[in-house]
Protein backbone atom coordinates (compact mmCIF):
# COMPACT_ATOMS: atom_id res chain seq x y z
CA UNK A 1 0.00 0.00 0.00
CA UNK A 2 1.32 3.57 -0.39
CA UNK A 3 3.24 5.78 1.78
CA UNK A 4 -0.41 7.29 3.08
CA UNK A 5 -2.58 4.50 3.57
CA UNK A 6 -0.08 3.41 6.53
CA UNK A 7 0.29 7.06 7.50
CA UNK A 8 -3.68 8.04 7.58
CA UNK A 9 -5.08 5.34 6.41
CA UNK A 10 -4.00 2.97 9.27
CA UNK A 11 -2.90 0.30 6.77
CA UNK A 12 -5.86 0.48 4.93
CA UNK A 13 -6.91 2.60 1.80
CA UNK A 14 -6.31 6.39 2.95
CA UNK A 15 -8.94 8.00 0.88
CA UNK A 16 -11.62 6.15 1.78
CA UNK A 17 -11.12 6.88 5.29
CA UNK A 18 -14.03 9.17 6.35
CA UNK A 19 -11.88 11.00 8.62
CA UNK A 20 -9.80 12.12 6.06
CA UNK A 21 -12.57 14.35 4.76
CA UNK A 22 -13.92 15.47 8.05
CA UNK A 23 -14.44 19.43 8.43
CA UNK A 24 -12.78 18.90 11.93
CA UNK A 25 -9.37 18.97 9.74
CA UNK A 26 -10.29 22.73 9.07
CA UNK A 27 -10.12 24.10 12.12
CA UNK A 28 -6.32 24.27 11.37
CA UNK A 29 -5.82 27.50 10.16
CA UNK A 30 -2.64 26.78 8.40
CA UNK A 31 -5.13 24.52 6.33
CA UNK A 32 -7.49 26.79 5.74
CA UNK A 33 -4.64 29.96 4.32
CA UNK A 34 -3.66 26.93 2.28
CA UNK A 35 -6.97 26.78 0.47
CA UNK A 36 -8.07 30.56 0.51
CA UNK A 37 -5.03 30.73 -1.27
CA UNK A 38 -5.36 28.09 -3.34
CA UNK A 39 -8.54 29.22 -5.22
CA UNK A 40 -8.12 32.50 -5.28
CA UNK A 41 -4.42 32.52 -6.84
CA UNK A 42 -4.37 29.24 -8.48
CA UNK A 43 -4.46 30.31 -11.78
CA UNK A 44 -1.55 32.74 -11.59
CA UNK A 45 0.47 30.53 -9.34
CA UNK A 46 0.21 27.15 -11.56
CA UNK A 47 1.32 29.26 -14.10
CA UNK A 48 4.34 29.57 -12.66
CA UNK A 49 4.77 26.03 -11.80
CA UNK A 50 4.27 25.08 -15.43
CA UNK A 51 7.33 27.05 -16.25
CA UNK A 52 9.19 26.02 -13.41
CA UNK A 53 8.47 22.50 -15.00
CA UNK A 54 10.07 23.61 -18.05
CA UNK A 55 12.91 24.97 -16.44
CA UNK A 56 13.74 21.81 -14.23
CA UNK A 57 13.85 19.55 -17.56
CA UNK A 58 16.86 21.66 -18.42
CA UNK A 59 18.73 21.18 -15.71
CA UNK A 60 21.45 19.02 -15.34
CA UNK A 61 20.70 15.21 -13.84
CA UNK A 62 22.10 15.22 -10.54
CA UNK A 63 20.41 19.00 -9.84
CA UNK A 64 17.32 18.32 -11.32
CA UNK A 65 17.19 15.00 -9.01
CA UNK A 66 17.80 16.88 -6.04
CA UNK A 67 15.44 19.39 -6.87
CA UNK A 68 12.02 16.61 -7.85
CA UNK A 69 12.64 15.18 -4.44
CA UNK A 70 12.66 18.61 -2.66
CA UNK A 71 9.44 19.15 -4.38
CA UNK A 72 7.79 15.74 -3.32
CA UNK A 73 8.87 16.56 -0.12
CA UNK A 74 6.81 19.61 0.06
CA UNK A 75 3.80 18.32 -2.10
CA UNK A 76 3.32 15.26 0.01
CA UNK A 77 2.81 17.87 3.02
CA UNK A 78 0.18 20.31 1.05
CA UNK A 79 -1.37 19.24 -1.56
CA UNK A 80 -0.11 15.57 -3.45
CA UNK A 81 -2.55 13.09 -4.97
CA UNK A 82 -3.44 9.28 -6.05
CA UNK A 83 -4.82 7.65 -8.84
CA UNK A 84 -8.19 6.20 -7.86
CA UNK A 85 -10.11 3.86 -10.20
CA UNK A 86 -13.87 4.56 -10.69
CA UNK A 87 -15.09 1.65 -8.62
CA UNK A 88 -13.57 3.38 -5.37
CA UNK A 89 -14.75 6.86 -6.48
CA UNK A 90 -18.36 5.44 -6.17
CA UNK A 91 -17.25 4.33 -2.58
CA UNK A 92 -16.17 7.67 -1.90
CA UNK A 93 -19.25 9.21 -3.82
CA UNK A 94 -21.15 7.03 -1.10
CA UNK A 95 -20.23 8.23 2.14
CA UNK A 96 -19.73 12.26 1.57
CA UNK A 97 -22.53 14.51 1.39
CA UNK A 98 -22.13 17.00 -1.43
CA UNK A 99 -20.45 17.40 -4.14
CA UNK A 100 -19.52 20.26 -6.74
CA UNK A 101 -18.20 20.84 -9.81
CA UNK A 102 -15.97 23.27 -10.94
CA UNK A 103 -13.74 24.82 -13.66
CA UNK A 104 -9.92 22.44 -13.75
CA UNK A 105 -7.23 25.30 -13.00
CA UNK A 106 -4.66 23.53 -15.33
CA UNK A 107 -6.56 23.17 -18.17
CA UNK A 108 -7.59 27.24 -17.97
CA UNK A 109 -3.61 27.66 -18.05
CA UNK A 110 -2.38 24.84 -20.54
CA UNK A 111 -5.43 25.62 -22.92
CA UNK A 112 -6.88 29.11 -21.98
CA UNK A 113 -10.32 27.24 -22.17
CA UNK A 114 -12.72 26.14 -19.03
CA UNK A 115 -12.89 22.31 -18.88
CA UNK A 116 -15.26 21.61 -15.82
CA UNK A 117 -13.44 18.47 -14.73
CA UNK A 118 -12.69 18.99 -10.80
CA UNK A 119 -14.80 18.01 -8.26
CA UNK A 120 -15.25 19.00 -4.74
CA UNK A 121 -16.45 16.73 -2.13
CA UNK A 122 -17.54 16.98 1.59
CA UNK A 123 -19.20 15.52 4.06
CA UNK A 124 -20.75 18.15 4.93
CA UNK A 125 -24.40 18.45 2.79
CA UNK A 126 -23.47 22.07 2.38
CA UNK A 127 -20.07 21.83 0.55
CA UNK A 128 -18.67 21.80 4.05
CA UNK A 129 -16.00 24.51 5.52
CA UNK A 130 -14.23 24.01 2.29
CA UNK A 131 -17.00 25.30 0.04
CA UNK A 132 -17.25 28.00 2.10
CA UNK A 133 -14.04 29.73 2.44
CA UNK A 134 -13.93 28.18 -1.79
CA UNK A 135 -17.13 30.63 -2.08
CA UNK A 136 -15.45 33.44 -0.07
CA UNK A 137 -12.87 33.68 -2.75
CA UNK A 138 -12.42 35.03 -5.96
CA UNK A 139 -13.03 31.82 -8.28
CA UNK A 140 -14.09 33.56 -11.33
CA UNK A 141 -11.97 31.36 -13.11
CA UNK A 142 -14.86 28.75 -12.15
CA UNK A 143 -17.52 30.73 -13.53
CA UNK A 144 -19.17 29.21 -16.77
CA UNK A 145 -21.21 30.57 -19.72
CA UNK A 146 -24.01 28.02 -18.44
CA UNK A 147 -23.73 27.23 -14.58
CA UNK A 148 -21.05 30.08 -12.54
CA UNK A 149 -19.54 29.45 -9.51
CA UNK A 150 -19.77 25.99 -7.48
CA UNK A 151 -22.09 23.84 -9.42
CA UNK A 152 -23.79 21.36 -7.41
CA UNK A 153 -24.83 17.65 -8.64
CA UNK A 154 -26.00 14.75 -7.11
CA UNK A 155 -24.35 11.28 -6.62
CA UNK A 156 -25.76 9.96 -9.75
CA UNK A 157 -25.22 12.82 -11.94
CA UNK A 158 -21.56 13.20 -10.98
CA UNK A 159 -20.74 9.47 -11.38
CA UNK A 160 -22.61 9.59 -14.95
CA UNK A 161 -20.15 12.41 -15.46
CA UNK A 162 -17.05 10.28 -14.27
CA UNK A 163 -18.29 7.59 -16.63
CA UNK A 164 -18.11 10.46 -19.54
CA UNK A 165 -14.53 11.36 -18.45
CA UNK A 166 -13.18 7.84 -18.70
CA UNK A 167 -14.85 7.32 -22.40
CA UNK A 168 -12.38 10.92 -22.95
CA UNK A 169 -9.49 8.51 -21.35
CA UNK A 170 -9.56 10.87 -18.10
CA UNK A 171 -8.02 9.44 -14.88
CA UNK A 172 -9.28 9.79 -11.61
CA UNK A 173 -7.21 11.82 -9.08
CA UNK A 174 -7.86 12.21 -5.39
CA UNK A 175 -6.43 15.37 -3.74
CA UNK A 176 -5.26 16.58 -0.29
CA UNK A 177 -5.00 20.38 1.04
CA UNK A 178 -2.76 19.79 3.46
CA UNK A 179 -2.32 16.26 4.01
CA UNK A 180 -4.17 13.97 5.08
CA UNK A 181 -7.53 16.22 4.07
CA UNK A 182 -9.05 15.19 1.04
CA UNK A 183 -11.37 17.77 -0.87
CA UNK A 184 -10.81 17.62 -4.03
CA UNK A 185 -11.21 14.85 -7.05
CA UNK A 186 -10.05 15.60 -10.34
CA UNK A 187 -9.52 14.11 -13.74
CA UNK A 188 -6.32 14.40 -15.37
CA UNK A 189 -4.89 13.72 -18.42
CA UNK A 190 -0.60 13.36 -19.36
CA UNK A 191 -0.79 16.76 -21.73
CA UNK A 192 -2.35 19.24 -19.98
CA UNK A 193 -2.71 18.51 -16.43
CA UNK A 194 0.45 20.00 -14.96
CA UNK A 195 0.14 17.10 -11.96
CA UNK A 196 0.67 14.09 -14.86
CA UNK A 197 2.63 15.68 -16.64
CA UNK A 198 4.91 16.71 -13.50
CA UNK A 199 5.09 12.98 -12.49
CA UNK A 200 4.63 10.88 -15.70
CA UNK A 201 6.81 13.33 -18.18
CA UNK A 202 9.26 15.39 -15.80
CA UNK A 203 9.83 12.55 -13.24
CA UNK A 204 8.85 14.72 -10.38
CA UNK A 205 6.02 12.51 -8.40
CA UNK A 206 3.38 14.40 -7.08
CA UNK A 207 0.80 11.63 -7.10
CA UNK A 208 0.78 8.02 -5.64
CA UNK A 209 0.11 5.14 -8.56
CA UNK A 210 -3.61 3.40 -8.11
CA UNK A 211 -3.22 0.48 -5.36
CA UNK A 212 -4.13 -1.49 -8.75
CA UNK A 213 -2.84 -3.04 -11.66
CA UNK A 214 -4.22 -3.55 -14.96
CA UNK A 215 -3.79 -7.55 -16.34
CA UNK A 216 -5.37 -8.10 -19.64
CA UNK A 217 -6.99 -11.89 -20.04
CA UNK A 218 -5.23 -13.69 -23.27
CA UNK A 219 -8.03 -15.62 -23.89
CA UNK A 220 -10.23 -12.50 -24.17
CA UNK A 221 -8.24 -10.17 -25.95
CA UNK A 222 -9.10 -9.62 -29.37
CA UNK A 223 -6.06 -7.58 -30.20
CA UNK A 224 -8.37 -4.78 -31.26
CA UNK A 225 -6.01 -1.95 -29.88
CA UNK A 226 -8.55 0.00 -28.44
CA UNK A 227 -7.56 0.12 -24.98
CA UNK A 228 -4.35 1.89 -25.89
CA UNK A 229 -5.86 4.56 -27.47
CA UNK A 230 -6.73 5.69 -23.96
CA UNK A 231 -3.64 4.13 -21.73
CA UNK A 232 -2.17 7.89 -20.61
CA UNK A 233 1.15 6.12 -19.44
CA UNK A 234 1.63 4.24 -22.34
CA UNK A 235 1.40 1.37 -20.52
CA UNK A 236 -0.24 -1.32 -22.92
CA UNK A 237 1.87 -3.32 -25.59
CA UNK A 238 0.56 -4.92 -28.79
CA UNK A 239 1.87 -8.04 -29.68
CA UNK A 240 1.91 -8.34 -33.39
CA UNK A 241 3.15 -12.33 -33.22
CA UNK A 242 -0.06 -12.86 -30.67
CA UNK A 243 -2.31 -10.62 -32.09
CA UNK A 244 -3.05 -9.48 -28.45
CA UNK A 245 -2.48 -6.47 -26.12
CA UNK A 246 -0.22 -6.91 -22.90
CA UNK A 247 0.52 -4.34 -19.78
CA UNK A 248 3.78 -3.18 -19.19
CA UNK A 249 3.43 -3.27 -14.96
CA UNK A 250 6.53 -1.15 -14.73
CA UNK A 251 4.55 1.72 -16.52
CA UNK A 252 0.80 0.66 -15.40
CA UNK A 253 -0.92 3.27 -12.73
CA UNK A 254 -3.73 1.18 -12.66
CA UNK A 255 -6.34 3.64 -13.32
CA UNK A 256 -9.07 0.79 -15.58
CA UNK A 257 -9.71 3.92 -18.10
CA UNK A 258 -7.99 0.97 -20.60
CA UNK A 259 -11.33 -0.98 -19.47
CA UNK A 260 -14.20 1.00 -20.75
CA UNK A 261 -12.48 0.60 -24.32
CA UNK A 262 -12.80 -3.21 -24.10
CA UNK A 263 -15.75 -4.62 -25.84
CA UNK A 264 -14.93 -7.84 -24.55
CA UNK A 265 -14.18 -7.37 -21.30
CA UNK A 266 -10.48 -8.49 -21.37
CA UNK A 267 -9.08 -6.33 -19.02
CA UNK A 268 -9.66 -6.76 -15.09
CA UNK A 269 -7.40 -4.64 -12.26
CA UNK A 270 -5.91 -6.24 -9.85
CA UNK A 271 -4.51 -5.24 -6.20
CA UNK A 272 -1.26 -3.53 -6.80
CA UNK A 273 0.27 -6.17 -3.95
CA UNK A 274 -0.31 -8.99 -5.97
CA UNK A 275 3.06 -8.28 -8.57
CA UNK A 276 6.10 -8.72 -6.98
CA UNK A 277 7.74 -5.67 -9.96
CA UNK A 278 4.77 -3.25 -9.41
CA UNK A 279 4.10 -3.55 -5.52
CA UNK A 280 7.53 -1.89 -5.51
CA UNK A 281 6.62 1.42 -7.84
CA UNK A 282 4.42 3.91 -6.36
S1 LIG B 1 -9.48 -3.33 -25.95
FE1 LIG B 1 -9.60 -5.33 -24.95
S2 LIG B 1 -9.81 -6.77 -26.67
FE2 LIG B 1 -9.07 -4.84 -27.55
S3 LIG B 1 -6.80 -5.09 -27.53
FE3 LIG B 1 -7.36 -4.06 -25.61
S4 LIG B 1 -7.55 -5.75 -24.13
FE4 LIG B 1 -7.62 -6.68 -26.18
S1 LIG C 1 -2.91 -0.02 -18.63
FE1 LIG C 1 -2.81 0.71 -16.54
S2 LIG C 1 -2.26 2.90 -16.71
FE2 LIG C 1 -2.96 2.24 -18.74
S3 LIG C 1 -5.14 2.77 -18.77
FE3 LIG C 1 -4.99 0.63 -18.10
S4 LIG C 1 -4.94 0.74 -15.86
FE4 LIG C 1 -4.50 2.82 -16.61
Amino acid sequence: MCQFCHEHGEGKKWYLQAKNYSDDLLSDARRRKFIAEFASSGVESLSKEFGGLKKLAKLPGLIRGVLARLVTWKMKKVHFGQVVPIEEIEQIFGFVNSIVRVACICRRVSLGKEKRYCYGISLEPDGGEFGRIFSSVDHSYADGPHSPGLERLTREQALEAFRQHEKEGLCHTVWTFHTPFIAGICNCDRSDCLAMRSTVTNAVPVMFRAEWLARVDPEKCTGCRQCMRLCQFGALTFSAGSSKVAVDERRCYGCGICRSACAPGAIRLEDRRSDAVASGLW
